[in-house]
């Protein structure tokens, strides 16, 4: 699904991942969405703000200025790990780059040079800014590498996109340095293996992930949808029965967030080398079970055309766009099917 999350699920993905949030302003609604489009999105953008001080960052770049109205980003990631987030729609960030990098992103395949400025990025990428002077000698602590790992994490897991989506502005125009002071690749590789686990709360504090208290005008569904859990297993987690209110200021369990009930994304790859394991055989089941099956006979723990066919309906049935409806599980597609752990 390439369409932008609500401002309330990229809330969620972050917090999941123990993301320190800070929501700034009028972020929900502040966007540049009247000045043209933002989606289908495809990846994450990292850059630096040739600025020093988090509060007068955070706010040039919810602010912008005369040339360049604000927002300039989704979040700016301070120093100390902290991410204000600034938007959820188009942000002023990215400007133009090179169609062939967004090729390459929508593919997670390697990046290939910058030759042309011909595609409007702030379309296309969510953005952040990182509070650093961009002079190469102005140091990354780790609570903010760390920050943006998670940032990257986080995104990419709501998607189902490997960290080959997650680009430094360097890369997607020759006209642009950042950011500078650390490397695009090592921090793909980072997201990479986060993305091998669950999401990780901090052990310090932040969201634990598995638990949520209730703000005014919250009701069950719109806590479920949010959270990616199906709200009636939250109100059995919670013993609320008819009429399904909750209160602000309640605690909230939330199930299926943590611990080992499903079965983790195996990795696109492991697909494709025609897995026989019984893996397949529970991702078949709960296909069936969803009414999404081509299965003749089965399903078994040999991956068929079969199976690829029966998740290409899932796929459909979540909605997704037809471009990423080709059967071949995503991290994103798989999660939502929640197959049992083997
Ligand atoms: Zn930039």
């Amino acid at each position: 699904m390439a369409s932008p999350l609500s401002a309330d699920r990229l809330l969620a993905a972050l917090r999941a991942e123990g993301v320190n949030v800070i929501e700034y302003g009028n972020w929900r609604s502040h966007n540049r969405n009247h000045k043209g489009a933002f989606g289908p999105v495809n990846g994450v953008m990292i850059h630096h703000t040739v600025s020093s001080g988090t509060d007068s960052s955070v706010r040039l770049c919810y602010d912008g200025y005369s040339e360049l109205p604000g927002p300039l980003c989704h979040g700016v990631i301070a120093k100390n790990g902290a991410v204000y987030l600034t938007s959820s729609g188009r942000a002023n960030h990215a400007g133009k780059g090179d169609s062939d990098v967004l090729r390459a992103v929508v593919a997670e395949r390697a990046l290939p040079a910058t030759t042309d400025n011909d595609t409007d990025g702030n379309s296309h990428f969510y953005g952040f800014e990182c509070i650093n002077l961009g002079d190469g000698d102005d140091p990354w602590p780790e609570a903010q590498l760390d920050a943006i790992e998670r940032v990257g994490a986080a995104i990419c897991r709501a998607y189902g996109w490997s960290a080959a989506s997650v680009i430094g502005h360097k890369e997607w125009t020759n006209t642009k340095i950042d950011p500078r002071g650390f490397s695009m690749g090592d921090m793909r590789a980072r997201i990479e293996r986060r993305l091998g686990g669950k999401p990780q709360p901090k052990p310090d504090g932040g969201s634990s992930g598995t638990s949520y208290t209730v703000k005014a005008g919250d009701t069950l569904s719109a806590v479920g949808r949010a959270h990616g859990v199906p709200w009636k297993e939250i109100a059995a987690a919670n013993g609320i029965g008819a009429p399904y209110t909750i209160k602000p200021g309640q605690r909230l369990t939330l199930p299926g967030t943590s611990g080992p009930r499903f079965e983790p994304f195996p990795g696109a790859d492991w697909f494709k080398n025609a897995p026989h394991s019984p893996i397949v055989t529970a991702m078949g089941r709960r296909l069936v079970e969803v009414g999404c099956s081509a299965y003749g006979s089965g399903p078994g723990p040999q991956w068929t055309t079969a199976d690829r066919e029966s998740f290409r309906q899932w796929q459909m049935h979540l909605g997704d766009d037809p471009e990423y409806c080709d059967g071949w599980p995503g991290r994103r597609q798989w999660d939502a099917l929640k197959v049992p752990k083997v």
